[in-house]
């Protein structure tokens, strides 16, 4: 699997290079928010294999991730960070790539097509590091998989190799900044 963190890799250049286009906070809890169900719900009820279900589903993307998304990008993360922010002043909490996010208020639509595509780009990644993406849950008879080689533990390393690079380039480049 991808590292959960390494999922904003494809969306924080949109935002970098669109930043009126795009809800950076919409797009960056859109792109990880699949793999709350993995730390949260399936551990508990230990149902779905490997813990992926719902939210790594296109109906989650639409429906329960959505909703989450939506109130993480436009609530819960801008009150904290305004919080920090004023608590610790001057660290950079509310900066991305040069613009202060909080401030930086999208109508209702863009944060919904930015926390819509994370979601996309989430699964997407996923089909090509897992056997089995439940893409169309509940509706599925077959595993789902981009690549038969989904699961080799070399492309799996390859690939962690270099989006732990590319992560750290672009927290260094534009997270509080
Ligand atoms: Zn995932």
């Amino acid at each position: 699997m991808v590292l959960t963190p390494f999922h904003v890799i494809p969306v924080w250049p949109l935002y970098a290079r669109w930043p009126r286009r795009w809800d950076l906070l919409a797009l960056s809890f859109g792109a990880v928010m699949s793999d709350v169900e993995i730390i949260t719900v399936y551990p508990i009820v230990r149902t779905w294999q490997a813990g992926r279900g719902i939210m790594h589903s296109l109906l989650g993307v639409f429906t329960v991730n959505l909703v989450l998304v939506v109130l993480a990008a436009r609530y819960l993360v801008p009150w904290i960070a305004t919080r920090l922010d004023r608590r610790f002043p001057g660290k950079g909490w509310r900066t991305f790539a040069g613009h202060d996010f909080v401030a930086d208020r999208k109508t209702l639509q863009v944060t919904i097509g930015s926390a819509i595509l994370g979601g996309l780009t989430h699964l997407g990644i996923d089909l090509f590091m897992h056997y089995d993406t439940p893409l169309l849950w509940p509706w599925r008879a077959v595993p789902l998989a981009a690549v038969p080689w989904a699961t080799d533990p070399t492309w799996n390393v390859a690939i962690e190799l270099v989006a732990v690079v590319v992560f750290f380039v672009m927290v260094w480049k534009w997270l509080g900044k």
